[in-house]
């Protein structure tokens, strides 16, 4: 705290040394022209920045939401390419299982053949009962292996379905997955140079800020929704909350002696012309 006081203190006369010198040094001549700042200046000055901000902030919110989108599409795309497989795989399988019940088919009708025939040798009624039950047995083995091969056609008629579907799909999402990699690359290149002069920029006007005042307005500007900080009267309102301002305070805004900031929000409140210039 002392500290501070004493360096205060060793600017002011270091200021006040200057008037008196002849010609100031260049750190000198920095400090003086910051403290030369008339409070009009320093109003337009954060005006000024904030509306560069508010450029940054709208390039950032382009660009923000692109990546994303992006990014969705892409793992979109993954997902009906892994569904396709899927699909493919599980046809597969029924495949092999209908070949199974094919060949069911064929063991139990070359069985009831072979009981057919033997059914013509039997030598009595118990033998030929006997074989009756395994020819009926057979039969509905048949039925059944013929059922589930029926079942199985539909299922991978379906599945088929489903994979063109999906392909289509994919076809869709693979297109605008283009164009959305388009938007981003022509934004990024657009508004990477404009992005870098208005930091820039920024960066010049925040050196000119006396560094309590540019705290305050990052303070501001950070609790904003909106970003702003320093707002413009509109229509006898804040430009920021929209709470009307007395006929009295607005003159005092007007006169950009000081800063003033709105009673609701907290925003700076600048002279609206200071939008015009
Ligand atoms: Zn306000």
């Amino acid at each position: 705290m002392a500290k501070k006081t004493e360096a205060k203190k060793v600017e002011k006369t270091s200021a006040k040394k200057v008037t008196e010198k002849s010609k100031p040094t260049k750190s000198e001549t920095k400090k003086n022209m910051l403290s030369d700042l008339s409070s009009v200046n320093k109003l337009r000055l954060l005006y000024e920045l904030q509306i560069i901000d508010s450029s940054i902030d709208n390039i950032k919110t382009i660009r923000g939401e692109l990546p994303l989108e992006v990014q969705d599409l892409e793992d979109e795309i993954v997902g009906f390419d892994t569904r396709i497989k899927n699909l493919v795989q599980e046809i597969k399988e029924i495949d092999s299982s209908v070949a199974q019940r094919k060949n069911g088919v064929e063991k139990a009708k070359n069985l009831i053949k072979k009981y057919e025939e033997q059914q013509k040798n039997v030598r009595n009624n118990r033998e030929f009962d006997s074989l009756s039950k395994e020819l009926e047995f057979q039969g509905l083995e048949i039925e059944l292996n013929e059922k589930i091969i029926k079942e199985c056609g539909i299922k991978i008629k379906d599945k088929k379905r489903e994979i063109e579907a999906t392909k289509a799909m994919l076809a869709d999402k693979k297109v605008a997955l283009e164009e959305k990699k388009r938007e981003l690359n022509e934004i990024t290149s657009e508004t990477a140079t404009d992005e870098k002069e208005l930091i820039v920029r920024a960066d010049e006007i925040k050196d000119l800020i006396e560094s309590r005042l540019l705290t305050a307005y990052n303070k501001i500007r950070h609790n904003a929704r909106n970003g702003l900080a320093v707002v413009t009267v509109k229509r006898d309102a804040c430009g920021g909350c929209f709470n009307k301002i007395p006929p009295q305070r607005q003159l005092d805004i007007k006169l950009s002696k000081k800063v003033i900031v709105c009673e609701y929000c907290g925003r700076i409140l600048v002279d609206a012309d200071f939008a015009n210039e």
